[in-house]
């Protein structure tokens, strides 16, 4: 570490859950709707109005639990966070406190060629807050808007350990975070939309000091890459206050993005007292061994899981497995096209080649593969076709690439724009024949002893043959042919 100095970090992310209703009404949780359209008396915190917990987003917790190999507490307690802000009219937050819905689990990260399990010390549900919207400037006057659409949605706090020793196992743990919660399609994990926010706590002490220093919460971050670059920012910042002869106090810092650094937001004595309390209107949560079970028996194969078959039942590499297991439509994916190929590997390079290029390229969301203009299906049809020798390797990626844009199916873009492999030995040799008669100069070269000109005839052939010529067949006619 920088300066013989270790950083101690923890984070603590929220994760919108993927319910269709909020946690305590049944309005809708819809995003981009008209303001405030999804509100009733309840997520209003209207007076008199009474919560009615929502089953399934008890259930998605749960499942979040599980997958992040917590033990889930089979009573957990709602309590009150007290706080006033214009986007929260109850003046309090329902949430967990001190029982929290799940505990003591762990998610496995792996950075610079070592595995290492990050702790889950808990896992809380609770309600989301309103949003503000300030617009206007300080000098025409400024209006803070209110909507309260996003007002009741139910979220899960994950908390770590402090485990984590760099930015670069903070980054990972998120992505392995995100990965997950995207598996069990109880989380969408999309940080700059906010359904995945990020707080990290931030201490730095010396290499092999036992005790941990003095913290800083870092709060504002919404991305991966500001998540890595605050946390470098912060630990730097603090080992400058130790080593200048001061103390890192504890305080809330923002992080700025436009700036490149963090700036202080609130100290310890200003640091909010929530005076939790357990909410009067709501009973214990108690989440049953038969829920659980239930629960347990809903859950899809998990990444790393399938990322380790994946290595063993169809012989990928760990890179290949890896990418091929960065969401769960895309291992599907691979899993369906390497069933009906029965030739995996060959399977894993088109998707990995091309298919996965071609939705880089197009910007489009790796999560929408299930709806791939491309079907498993039809890969697999283009894989037999290269496999029968009907079309090249080559052409076949521009074939992929027209099925990719259009949708349609390789037999009918290889018919229509005639792209049928020659493989008539007769019809190869004649435009071979044609090409060592128009270069008789390279023909000499070759002859002398210059072999490395064969890749020149290859060209000169398939160009003749717009790409179609069966490279093979080419390469071994012109190598007879040259040989004299
Ligand atoms: P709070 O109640 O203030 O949120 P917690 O004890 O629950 O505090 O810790 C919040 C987060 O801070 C956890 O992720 C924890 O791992 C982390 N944390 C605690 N102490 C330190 C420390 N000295 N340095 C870095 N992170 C820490
Ligand atoms: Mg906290
Ligand atoms: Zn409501």
């Amino acid at each position: 570490m920088t300066r013989n100095y270790e950083a101690v970090i923890g984070l603590e992310c929220h994760c919108q859950l993927l319910t269709n209703s909020k946690l305590f009404c049944s309005c809708s949780t819809k995003f981009g709707e008209a303001p405030n359209i999804n509100t009733c008396p309840v997520c209003l915190g209207l007076p008199g109005a009474l919560p009615v917990l929502n089953r399934v987003a008890v259930t998605m917790a749960v499942k979040a639990a599980l997958g992040l190999n917590c033990k889930v507490n089979l009573e957990s307690q709602w309590a009150r966070k007290n706080y006033f802000y214009p986007d929260l009219p109850k003046g309090y937050q329902i949430s967990q406190y001190d029982r929290p819905l799940a505990q003591h689990g762990f998610i496995e990260i792996f950075v610079d060629g070592n595995h290492k399990k990050i702790g889950v010390q808990r896992i809380h549900m609770e309600e989301d807050a309103g949003k503000s919207l300030h617009e206007g400037f300080p000098d025409s006057g400024r209006n803070t808007y209110l909507d309260f659409n996003r007002s009741g949605v139910p979220l899960i706090e994950i908390v770590t350990d402090p485990d984590i020793r760099s930015s670069a196992e903070a980054y990972d743990y998120l992505a392995r975070l995100k990965q997950i919660l995207e598996f069990l399609e109880v989380c969408d994990g999309n940080m700059e939309e906010g359904s995945l926010r990020c707080d990290a706590n931030v201490s730095v002490r010396k290499a092999g000091d036992s005790k941990f220093g003095t913290r800083t919460e870092l709060k504002n971050i919404n991305s991966f890459r500001f998540v890595q670059k605050a946390i470098d920012y912060e630990v730097e910042r603090q080992i400058d206050v130790i080593e200048g002869g001061g103390r890192v106090v504890q305080e809330t810092r923002l992080w700025n993005s436009a700036e490149d650094r963090t700036v202080p937001m609130r100290s310890k004595e200003e640091a909010h007292d929530y005076r939790y309390f357990p909410d009067p209107d709501l009973p214990l949560l108690v989440v049953d061994s038969e829920w659980i079970r239930t629960t347990d028996r809903s859950m899809p194969e998990l990444p790393e899981s399938r990322r380790r078959r994946f290595i063993k039942e169809y012989a990928l590499s760990e890179y290949d497995a890896g990418v091929l297991t960065a969401t769960r439509a895309l291992a599907e994916f691979f899993e369906e096209t390497a069933g009906l190929s029965g030739q995996p590997k060959i399977a894993a390079n088109w998707i990995m080649g091309d298919l996965l290029r071609f939705y880089k390229d197009s910007n489009a969301d790796l999560k929408d593969l299930s709806e791939s203009p491309v079907s498993p299906k039809m890969l697999t049809e283009m894989i037999a076709l290269v496999e029968k020798g009907t079309i090249s390797g080559k052409i076949a990626k521009t074939v992929l690439e027209e099925m990719y844009k259009t949708g349609r199916q390789a037999q009918q873009i290889i018919e229509e724009q005639g792209l049928i492999q020659i493989s008539d030995t007769g019809e190869i040799e004649k435009i071979v024949d044609k090409v060592i008669e128009e270069n008789p100069k390279s023909v000499e070269q070759y002859r002398a002893g210059k072999t490395g000109t064969l890749g020149f005839f290859v060209g000169q052939v398939m160009k003749a043959t717009g790409g179609r010529a069966n490279p093979q067949a080419v390469n071994d006619l012109l190598r007879k042919k040259l040989a004299g």
